[in-house]
């Protein structure tokens, strides 16, 4: 395989980073790591309003937090200013460019595109793109005051770090035409592109932070993980030619190319993403998980110990149900409180009905009466009851709200058992109160 692959991920830094740009870093990232080539980081912080320093670090820190390492020094593109400046000289002497002043403030200088022909280039991933010259204009490289433009500052950047491949978002195929215009004037080999489809809202429109959480940092603190985040991202706009939706980062750069790129616009899904975190929470070394959770928990403001039974007791059923960490304290209060909300949808749907007061006291009366409160003991009870009251679900849904809050937990039986028996009835009684109609 090739290995002088050079490949790089570009971002405006902005003190957020976006999905979608992420995405492309993890593109880059893969095929570089897949050829044996190398994988840059340039970071274009030409807009010196939005480029602070806090915004580089929030860029730093959500590459390192999704492990994309890089093989040499970070490029600043600022540092390269006197290159672009001296690209644009040698193109005014070429002939390439030229000096205007329309607006009448100053000086830019403008670069000239073809005015007859067609423009055309192989896309690997969209294909044979063309553009007729006399559809394209000029633009301006530098502006009146002094300051090169993106357009140049990109290209110019990209034939210093010697980049190959240029793999980046769709919203770029335009810019293409001029910019391989650009690499042909100052004497470069344009590189290969690859551009990514669009990511897409369910209405099949950009997607946006109106849409819901955008942005790497909001993944992070709403408990995804970083190897689900990167494998949901991966697999908007790349497939892997099976049925294989959760792979190892070993497994990605095995199988990655940019021919399995898909051309069509990739819809983002965050029930899919929720599914594929809760995936990889199930998958995690239990302590690790435990340490997450209690850190969760107790910025929540929840004491850490639970009532009845042990931290490795709640841990065992509440892991493999965790969708996010961020779902914990609402998921778990009821562990180590009695001071726990109670959701009012699940009250007005399993508690506001007309046996649900007698169902709980009978659960509460017959439970006082069983000596060792296992779990079969609790589910006896409750099938009992469940035959006189018309069915399970009559007396299992009101009997974990009133306990938990909430309409959604582990396994009831199991949960009574952890909750433990006088806390289960005194939780019961507490609750009869919440069912009258
Ligand atoms: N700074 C540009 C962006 O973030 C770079 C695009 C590119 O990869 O060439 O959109």
């Amino acid at each position: 395989m090739c290995n002088n692959i050079r490949v790089r991920f570009a971002p405006s830094p902005t003190g957020n980073v976006h999905i979608g740009n992420i995405r492309a870093a993890i593109f880059n990232w893969l095929f570089a790591r897949h050829t044996g080539g190398k994988f840059l980081l340039r970071v274009e912080d030409t807009d010196l309003e939005r480029s602070t320093p806090e915004a580089i670090k929030t860029l730093l820190e959500s590459m390192e937090w999704l492990k994309l390492d890089y093989d040499e020094p970070v490029v600043y593109q600022t540092a390269n200013v006197n290159e672009h400046l001296k690209a644009a000289r040698k193109l005014l002497d070429s002939g390439h460019a030229y000096k205007s002043d329309k607006g009448g403030k100053g000086e830019c200088i403008i670069f000239k595109m073809p005015s007859e022909g067609r423009l055309e280039y192989n896309d690997l991933v969209k294909g044979r793109m063309r553009k007729k010259a006399e559809d394209t204009q000029d633009f301006v490289i530098v502006r009146s005051d002094g300051s090169p433009v993106f357009h140049l500052a990109n290209v110019v950047d990209d034939i210093l770090q010697g980049i190959t491949h240029v793999i980046r978002g769709d919203d770029h195929v335009e810019n293409t035409f001029k910019h391989i215009e650009l690499f042909k004037a100052l004497g470069a080999q344009p590189p290969a592109y690859a551009h990514l489809p669009m990511i897409v809202n369910n209405m099949g429109k950009p997607y946006s932070k109106r849409d819901g959480s955008a942005f790497v940092g909001e993944f992070r603190e709403q408990g995804y993980l970083p190897d689900a985040l990167f494998n949901f991202l991966l697999l908007l706009g790349w497939a892997p030619g099976d049925d294989r939706e959760i792979m190892s980062r070993e497994e990605m750069i095995k199988a990655f190319s940019l021919d399995r790129c898909k051309a069509s616009a990739a819809r983002f899904d965050l029930k899919k993403l929720r599914w594929m975190n809760g995936e990889y929470i199930a998958a995690m070394p239990k302590d690790e998980f435990k340490k997450e959770f209690l850190r969760r928990v107790s910025d929540a403001g929840i004491p850490t110990e639970p009532l009845g039974c042990t931290v490795d007791d709640v841990i065992v059923p509440v892991q493999p149900r965790t969708k996010t960490f961020g779902d914990i304290p609402a998921n778990c209060i009821y562990f180590f409180t009695e001071d726990y909300p109670f959701s009012e949808a699940a009250v007005a749907k399993r508690l506001k009905q007309p046996e649900a007061g007698r169902i709980l006291e009978e659960t509460a009366s017959r439970f006082e009466s069983i000596h060792d409160f296992t779990e079969e003991a609790a589910e006896d009870v409750i099938k009992e009851l469940a035959e006189k009251y018309g069915g399970m679900g009559a007396v299992v849904h009101p009997v974990r709200v009133a306990v938990s809050g909430v309409s959604e937990g582990p396994g009831l039986f199991e949960m009574l058992r952890l909750i433990g028996k006088e806390r289960t009835i005194a939780r019961l009684r507490r609750a009869i109160p919440q069912t009258a109609l």
